[in-house]
Formats: structure tokens, sequence, C-alpha cells
């Protein structure tokens, strides 16, 4: 059999978690698979879904054992209760297909679900573990995990291999001392290959090291090709949305603004600012001057001042979603203000967009460090001794952004990466090369 029967004959199933951050990136991978021949099912729970449209790829959907989530749910009970019922519908649907032609080789699976590897390895699969968060971010936790970094930090810092020296502020916050839960890494050592969602040249170090103690590979960022190497036409943007938007208003109203014009702001699917931060952002914004576009999602609306809308209606426009990626990618949006979740950093580092980081917990407060002092592409707002980010200061991050010398230096950079973004997932780069590995070995095994 030639190699291009056998790989089409190659069934490869992507396990994704249920939350926007991690349907995205494992949606993306499951393309650039399925762009190199092999069939590939991406499997879902049963969350409500708008704008499904994944066509080279086959989707399977699998039982949660509950409806859509709540958002105010804690995040380990939700876990636990998606733990027992999607493993068993997960084993269900392997089984279902060890029986007909389609037999899957491989499951992909996200990190956060380490039961899978189990499912996997119980039916005769190979398992690889997909990371949605950066590898810097995994090297804390794998550390932590290893003995070498013990919590909660003696003094105010941690010093660790191929990385700047983090304060207490900087560490994921599941490991500020606050939670125990550092165990998660273990199943690393039964897994056959690691995937993760960033490119080798923005985080070189820190991967090699990584690299040296467990099967590594980069194959990010996994934004869509249209916006980097555009050899996958129909790429244009992520297709399965948790949330409803009206793109078109987003879009006709930034063509009617300047170039470089326009903040953008958004905290992702996930984070919940109080009353009070809410309040010192929209002021924030208000005196900055410049035109934004706050995404604000529906549960927080109530959050924003009285005549906050009226008042700024000249010069804002708040929205409940947006198509983050075109958004990014317009010519008017000047900065992006983020929380800094991975794949909203990935983005704007892919579209060279430079960031003021504001974030709240789990791996933002490390991705803001290296925003700021690694890549040098953004500043991260100071929070005064409560932890609010008053409106003072970040006004004075957005002028510094919009207005300052060290605003265009960050440009400069934010540019500098998106071209090794770019250069990455193109034919020939680091993170097509890991793919089509990655897929050969998957053949050989
Ligand atoms: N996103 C979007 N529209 C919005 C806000 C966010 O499409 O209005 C997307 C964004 O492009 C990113 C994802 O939602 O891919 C958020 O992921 P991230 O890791 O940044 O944050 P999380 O939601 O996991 O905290």
């Amino acid at each position: 059999m030639k190699r291009g029967e056998r790989v089409s004959e190659t069934h490869i199933m992507v396990l994704r978690y249920p939350s926007q951050g991690h349907i995205n990136p494992m949606l993306q991978f499951s393309r650039r698979l399925a762009s190199k021949g092999p069939r590939v099912t991406l499997v879902i729970p049963t969350a409500s879904i708008y704008n499904a449209q994944a066509s080279s790829i086959n989707i399977e959907i699998i039982c949660e054992g509950l409806e859509k989530r709540k958002e105010e749910e804690r995040t380990e009970d939700y876990v636990e209760r998606f733990r027992m019922v999607a493993s068993q519908s997960l084993a269900e649907l392997i089984e279902k297909h060890s029986r007909s032609s389609h037999s899957a080789k491989i499951l992909v699976y996200d990190s956060f679900m380490p039961w899978a590897q189990d499912v996997a390895t119980r039916l005769g699969l190979d398992g690889a573990a997909f990371f949605t968060q950066s590898c810097a971010v995994s090297v804390i936790y794998y550390l932590v995990n290893q003995g070498a970094l013990n919590m909660p930090l003696e003094g105010e810092v941690a010093s660790m291999p191929w990385m700047p020296v983090l304060c207490i502020n900087d560490l994921p916050s599941i490991i500020d001392g606050k939670s125990s839960d550092t165990t998660a890494l273990s199943f690393l050592l039964k897994v056959k290959w690691i995937l993760f969602n960033t490119y080798d040249k923005l985080e070189d170090e820190v991967i090699n090291w990584m690299a040296s103690q467990r099967p590594i590979r980069a194959i990010g960022p996994t934004v869509p090709s249209m916006y980097l190497d555009k050899m996958l036409e129909d790429d244009r943007d992520y297709g399965l949305s948790l949330f409803k938007q009206n793109a078109d208003s987003c879009i006709t109203w930034l063509d009617t603004k300047g170039s470089g014009s326009v903040v953008y702001v958004s905290f992702g699917s996930m984070a919940s600012q109080g009353k009070e931060q809410m309040e010192e952002l929209a002021w924030g914004l208000r005196k900055s001057n410049t035109h934004f576009m706050w995404v604000v999602r529906e549960s927080k609306e109530k959050k924003i001042p009285s005549n906050f809308l009226e008042e700024t209606s000249e010069r804002g426009l708040v929205v409940s979603w947006c198509p983050q990626l075109e958004v990014l990618a317009h010519k008017a949006v000047g900065c992006f203000l983020t929380h800094c979740g991975w794949n909203s950093t990935l983005e704007a580092l892919s579209l060279g967009v430079p960031m003021i980081a504001m974030p709240q917990f789990l791996d933002q407060t490390t991705n803001a460090r290296f925003v700021e002092d690694v890549w040098r592409v953004g500043v991260r707002v100071k929070a005064d001794e409560k932890g609010i980010d008053k409106k003072e200061e970040i006004e004075m991050c957005i002028r510094e952004i919009m207005e300052g010398e060290r605003g265009n230096e960050m440009k400069t950079n934010a540019q500098r990466w998106r071209e090794l973004a770019k250069e990455a997932v193109t034919e020939g780069g680091s993170s097509f090369k890991n793919i089509e590995e990655f897929v050969t070995e998957i053949l050989c095994s």
C-alpha cells in the first residue's frame, strides 16, 4: 500500500475540552492534521455550539451528562462531572469505530482531561496530550510536580531554567500557595507524544529544556491558515463558537475608524471582573480619549456603569462577543487590552498587535510577564494594593501604546513575532515539520 493510501486510512480522534479557549486550538490543529491526509474526527460534548463549520473534519458528539455549563459552577466540579460521563461515552465511541472500517489509531486529547489517556490505553490506542497553554507555564507545573520547585515559595521569587526570574505575581495562580492542585502533570510520564500550541522561536529555550525531559513538539500557533501561511483556502475562522455574535456590525464599525486608532478590549470567555474593576476599566477607557471596542459578555452587562454607554457612544462600541481574529487583523485596531489568555496572546502575536495586559488568574499572569519582559510587545497594568487596576493606570498604559515612542517599538516587535509565527507554520517551518513528523510516526507506530 502506498503512503498516501496508508495516510488516508489512518484515523485520528481529537478530544477537546468544552470551553472556547480549548475548542479553538484543537479544532485548528484538527484541520492542520486533516490537511496532511488522515481521517480526523473531532469529538465534542453536547454543549450549545453556534456556527458549527468544520468542513475538512468529522464531528462526533459525546455525552457530557449535563446541560450547558452554568457560569457560576466551579471548574473542579464541572471537570469531575464531565470526567465521569464523558469517559464512558468516549469509550463507547471508540468501540463503535473499532467495529467499523474506521478504527481509530490514536487519541489526541486536551491535557485538561488526563483521564483520556487511560481510556485510550485500555482500548489499545496510542495517546497524545495537547497543551493549550504556553510551554513556560507547563514547565512551571512540571517543576512543581517533580518537587524541583517547592510551594508555597520561600521569599518572593522563583528562579527556573531558561526563564526570567518570576515574582509571585507572575506565577500561574494555581500554584501560588492558594491551591494544592499541582499534580495534574503526573500523567505525562506515560504519554507517547506531547503537543504544545506554541512555536519554537517564541519559547525556544523553554521548549529545548522541556524536550530534554519529555517527548514534546510545538505545533502552533493554531491560528487559521488564511491569517498566516494562506495554504488552506477555506480556513478563515474557528467556526465553532459557544457565543452568539454579530460579526458584521463590529467590522462595519471598525471600517469607519482610522488606521491604528482603536483599542480592542476583551477578557475572553471565562474571566469575570468585579463591579469596581469594571467601573475603573470603563472610566479608564473614557479618560484615554481613544476609540475602543469592548467585549462584555451578556452575563456581565449589568456591571457596566450607568451613563457610560451614552457618554461614550461617539467613540466606543460595546459588544457581547465578536470575531476576534477578524477584529485583531483589522487595520483600525492599534492595540489589544487583554486578560492574556493563551489563545488571545498567541492571536495578538500572530497578527502583530501590541498588548496591554490585565491578567486575572491561572496562566494569564505568567503570559503577561512574557508579553512585557520577554517578547516586549506590551505593558502590564500595575494593580493597586487591593489588586484593582485603576483608571489612571489603564489610561496611562493606553496612551503609552497608542501615542508613545515605546508603543512604536512594541508594534515593531509584534510584527517580528508575526513573521516568525508565519514562518513556523509555512512549509519547511518548525511547526509544519513537527505536524508532518507526528503523522508519519503515527503511521509507523
Ligand atoms: N474570542 C472571540 N470573540 C470574543 C472574545 C474571544 O472569538 O469576543 C475568542 C478568542 O479569539 C480566543 C478565545 O475566544 O480564541 C479565548 O481564548 P483565551 O485563551 O484567550 O481565553 P479564555 O477564554 O480561555 O480565558
